[in-house]
């Protein structure tokens, strides 16, 4: 084994989709963008929509064609970032759903694919996509009679659930959408947590899924095990990795491990990151490098041949805490170097 393999649990994505189901009385699709958070779309959707998923998300047109040739036809696919210029034949083609965010995704989609099935995204606060109030009120008789397929907002902060946007969100949403017979949806993962009022028709949950919080209970889905190149003794006072940031203060023992930055593992995991040998914790020894990584694995009592970053003992937002980010940017930057196993499903 010469690259570290990212090992995908199919079986607890599943669960996880699951126990996100069981919660509500909605429907529950999968948000699967920025190819299934790095976990890879066309199996991950595949196994969904196995388990009984019928609708997806994606960011854009190009990774929405690509998920339907993964699915094949069937499961509704919608493109979060609407009708975009360019994008008629294959929204048309490979019959992709846009969200559109403004009047004038409205008036390209209405253009370019009369009859063609299209969502609406409102912006209740988030100030990101979706049409304003202002907006709404201008075109909203004129978009449902066009018959959106579901409309849709986005909330800002729904892993804190004592935050104030929360329910303000939840109440424009409500205003904005009030006396409209579509279907409705506002919850992301933490939205399906917070409680019922979030769930309208359509649940959209997409780190929880993956096993990250705000779902605490989510069973874990990426594991990953990274070789070890090379051991070294160390002596007191002596240096590791780039600019000597890491100093041995007792005869150590030392591995290089095969997978660095250009794999998405963040150089700010250096100081506090760690991975581990079976249940041992094993701290890094200074700078992560484009390829390489020290470990100090002194305590050992042998030479481990692989460590692993993620796994029983650490998950994703252990690693995200100790390099100061979210689990959602340690699965997405997860690297293309990597050999992707795929278990159950
Ligand atoms: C990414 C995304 C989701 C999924 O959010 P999670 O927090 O990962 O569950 C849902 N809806 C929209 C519009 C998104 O962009």
């Amino acid at each position: 084994m010469s690259t570290a393999i990212l090992t995908v649990d199919l079986n607890a994505l599943v669960a996880n989709w699951q126990v996100l189901a069981a919660m509500s009385r909605a429907e529950t699709a999968a948000v699967v963008k920025a190819d299934a958070y790095g976990l890879g779309a066309a199996r991950v959707g595949r196994a969904l929509a196995r388990a009984g998923a019928r609708t997806f998300f994606v960011a854009v047109a190009e990774e929405g064609a690509s998920l339907r040739q993964a699915l094949g036809p069937g499961p509704v696919i919608y493109v979060l970032s609407g009708h975009m210029a360019g994008d008629a034949d294959m929204l048309s083609d490979m019959d992709l759903c846009p969200v559109l965010n403004s009047l004038d995704q409205m008036i390209r989609h209405l253009e370019a694919l009369p009859g063609h099935p299209f969502a609406l995204q409102l912006d209740t606060g988030m100030n990101r996509l979706g049409m304003e109030e202002s907006e709404w009120s201008a075109v909203r008789d004129i978009a449902v009679a066009q018959g959106p397929q579901l409309i849709m907002s986005h909330l800002a902060a729904s892993e804190i659930p004592g935050d104030e946007a929360n329910r303000s969100q939840l109440a424009l949403f409500r205003e904005m959408t009030a006396g409209l017979d579509c279907p409705l949806s506002l919850a992301n993962t933490g939205g399906v947590l917070l409680n019922r009022a979030y769930h309208f028709d359509v649940t959209r949950p997409g780190i929880g899924l993956y096993g990250g919080r705000p779902f605490a209970d989510a069973r874990p889905v990426a594991t990953l095990d990274i070789p070890v190149i090379q051991c070294r003794d160390v002596a007191p006072g002596e240096a590791v990795g780039y600019n000597g940031t890491w100093i041995a203060k007792r005869p150590s023992r030392i591995a290089t491990i095969g997978a660095g930055y250009a794999d998405g593992i963040f150089r700010a995991l250096s100081p506090r990151g760690a991975v581990w040998a079976d249940d041992m914790r094993c701290p890094l020894a200074g700078r992560v490098s484009m390829d390489l990584i020290g470990v100090d694995v002194t305590d050992l009592p042998h030479d481990p041949k692989t460590l692993s970053l993620m796994g029983p003992d650490q998950g994703i937002d252990d690693v995200a805490d100790a390099a100061g980010t979210i689990g959602y940017e340690i699965l997405t930057a997860l690297g293309a170097r990597y050999t992707r196993r795929y278990t159950g499903g």
